[in-house]
């Protein structure tokens, strides 16, 4: 039987330094484990992309994605996924990338690098320091090799343009520049370039949906996350929730509320619910 909806999960951090958007290494091998262990799938991006064009996926898969490309996804992240033989995709801010050797990673009989909390990584990467908090293209090369990650663009900068920007044009034009440059660095390192993008802080309108749909981005992952991926599903509105830094019991609740033929839609009208009365109050 193929699976009816998808899931789409959501990582920023996996890392020993609390913060927000941070899972613990703990919680991410529980996380993980678990879904090793109740016969999940873990979907490539194709996998998932022909899910939405209407071929059948297993049962049980769902998608594990990453944003932004931090450093504690190699040093945590990918030694867990390794493990259990599971795999992620990565939205990686193209620009922002190191060069040098590999470094440590868990598991290893070697001193890891040290790890940002991600207030204290956002300001250092705001004062041009991005090497002690971002991957190194080695290291994403390594992971690759591995089969652990699978790596998209997630813009060159993720600068939001639409907020920074002089006047609407120089936004749209900034935004084609960020496609332009993040697929010609996929390309230059990577030697290829999936369809599969993601927003910078979810931020998206139908400009540009247009923009990244000429640039050659056909599945675009948003942060909106009530609301189910079907079979037949628009590939420009990708749905995906975070993961919240806690036990596998709670991403397997979670998980099975999201695919659900019917609580599922239940459930999201209520979230939604929820936050838009919030929003009002
Ligand atoms: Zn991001």
């Amino acid at each position: 039987m193929s699976a009816y909806c998808v899931p789409v999960l959501m990582y920023h951090h996996v890392s020993p330094t609390a913060g927000i958007i941070t899972t613990t290494p703990a919680n991410f091998e529980s996380q993980i484990a678990g879904l090793a262990r109740h016969g999940y799938h873990a979907l490539s991006a194709a996998e998932f992309a022909g899910f939405l064009a209407g071929q059948p996926v297993p049962d049980k898969s769902v998608m594990i994605t990453f944003d932004d490309g931090y450093l504690d996804n190699w040093v945590y992240a990918h030694p867990v996924l390794k493990k259990y033989g599971m795999q992620a995709s990565l939205f990686l801010i193209t620009g922002i990338l190191g060069e040098g050797p590999v470094r440590p990673v868990h598991g290893e009989s070697l001193e890891l690098p040290p790890i940002a909390g991600h207030m204290q990584a956002k300001s250092m990467l705001a004062a041009g320091t991005t090497d002690p908090v971002m991957l190194r293209w080695s290291e994403v090369l390594a992971m690759r090799e591995a089969g652990t990650f699978e790596f998209h663009s997630h813009t060159h900068t993720h600068t939001r343009w639409d907020l920074l920007a002089a006047t609407r044009e120089a936004a749209l034009e900034h935004m084609r520049q960020e496609l332009s440059d993040s697929r010609a660095t996929l390309q230059e390192r990577l030697g290829s370039v999936s369809e599969h993008f993601c927003w910078p802080q979810g931020y998206f309108d139908s400009e540009y949906i247009a923009l990244a749909q000429a640039a050659g981005f056909k599945y675009l992952h948003t942060t909106i996350a009530h609301n189910q991926n079907l079979a037949g599903n628009d590939p420009a509105c990708i749905y995906r929730f975070a993961v919240r830094n806690r036990r596998f019991s709670w991403l397997w609740q979670r998980t099975w509320l999201a695919a659900h033929p019917v609580i599922g839609p239940i459930y999201n009208r209520w979230k939604s619910w929820k936050r838009a009365k919030r929003a009002k109050a």
